[in-house]
């Protein structure tokens, strides 16, 4: 059996609650062994994706899978494996770690069946497929680490996300994630610790940076490329930038868009959460700060940048840029729909953008 850490899943449940069906816009990659069940049951379902193989096709090419029938899946049995496995993510880096997709809503709960036993019988499932991605994965990470060393620019991923941890309510705030993502622009490698927090940073220039790290995510023509927020009605949202609008659309069953609502981005402002959505934003900070998949993501990011940035910069800018991208879209949230910046206007945002967290870029890769 390959040792997986299945830290970040201890203590939590998972159940799936009837009537979601928000994982099925996901469109599920048809894995080779599950082929030849969809070619002689369902070949017009197939369809060609990005990387050579085969997926499902999605009602009208942008809303849920076809198998999907009033929020019910027509193959259960016959599912694919990424199916089965959500909301579980497995990352190979260095080695395997289970993650949470917290944009399913049945992660909040508190209720179902123990995630880390439900992973732990997913992962025994897919030992062959894990051991051939982990190896992958393993000699990617040996060549990073070396780049990284000769470029003079390795650092201690421990010892940062210690450093984060001891500063993680830092981070809630607009103001200090300002002078978090000035001090990751030094050339020299710094700590949160380090920083002299004055209160002197630009707020509108905060609130311009928020706005446009959410915005590039909503930019997409392509309406499968848009993020979706599945509301507490099970309602499938979804949010397009263009010129000067936001549009608010809602996806509907049959794979149609229907506009709701529009607005102005630059007339949001950026909220600050109260003491309960403070809360449940350093929770969640703490959960990205372990996840191996957020580090993956950071280093992927020193790859772009040419490892010219000390992996501490890269780490806490990285961080900060994500805080800020999910305040604005809590803001957004707000701004449509009067979700608040407690503790449930915060869970929103995060359900909302949680999901696009677990689609950024790395140099590891999801299984
Ligand atoms: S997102 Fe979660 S609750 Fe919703 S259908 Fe998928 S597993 Fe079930
Ligand atoms: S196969 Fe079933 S579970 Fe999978 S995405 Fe389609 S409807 Fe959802």
């Amino acid at each position: 059996m390959i040792d997986i850490d299945y830290s970040g899943l201890r203590g939590r449940k998972t159940e799936c609650l009837p009537g979601c069906g928000m994982c099925c816009l996901c469109q599920p990659e048809i894995l080779p062994q599950e082929r030849s069940y969809f070619r002689t049951s369902h070949h017009r379902a197939m369809v060609k994706n990005g990387s050579g193989g085969f997926s499902i096709a999605l009602k009208k090419g942008q809303g849920s899978c076809v198998f999907l029938n009033g929020r019910k899946c027509d193959i259960y049995g016959n599912r694919p494996t990424f199916c089965r496995q959500y909301p579980f993510h497995f990352y190979a880096g260095d080695r395997i770690s289970a993650e949470l997709d917290l944009s399913c809503r049945g992660v909040w709960t508190g209720k179902g069946t123990d995630a880390e036993s439900e992973a732990r019988q997913i992962a025994s499932e897919s030992q062959d497929r894990m051991s051939k991605a982990l190896r992958e994965s393993k000699a990617v990470y040996e060549e990073f680490y070396e780049i990284c060393a000769d470029a003079g620019v390795m650092g201690d991923p421990q010892s940062i996300r210690a450093d984060v941890a001891a500063n993680i309510q830092r981070f809630g705030d607009p103001l200090s994630i300002a002078e978090i993502l000035g001090a990751a622009l030094e050339e020299d490698p710094v700590s949160v610790s380090g920083i002299d927090f004055l209160g002197e940073a630009n707020q509108e220039e905060m609130r311009t940076e928020a706005m446009e790290a959410s915005l590039s995510s909503m930019s997409s023509e392509d309406p499968l490329n848009l993020p979706v927020y599945c509301a507490p009605n099970f309602g499938w949202n979804m949010f397009q930038a263009s010129g000067d609008r936001v549009t608010w659309y809602l996806l509907t069953d049959a794979g149609d868009l229907e506009e709701v609502d529009t607005i102005r981005p630059e007339s949001i402002q950026l909220g600050r959460p109260d003491a309960e959505g403070m809360q449940v934003l350093t929770d969640y900070l703490g959960v990205l700060n372990s996840r191996e998949s957020f580090l993956g993501s950071v280093f992927y990011k020193m790859d772009d940048l040419g490892y010219e940035d000390p992996m501490e910069n890269v780490y806490i800018g990285s961080l900060a840029v994500s805080v800020a991208d999910l305040l604005w879209r809590a803001s957004m949230l707000d701004a449509f729909m009067g979700t608040g910046f407690g503790a449930d206007g915060i869970r929103e945002a995060i359900i909302f953008y949680d999901m696009d967290r677990l689609d950024a870029p790395s140099v590891g890769a999801f299984i």
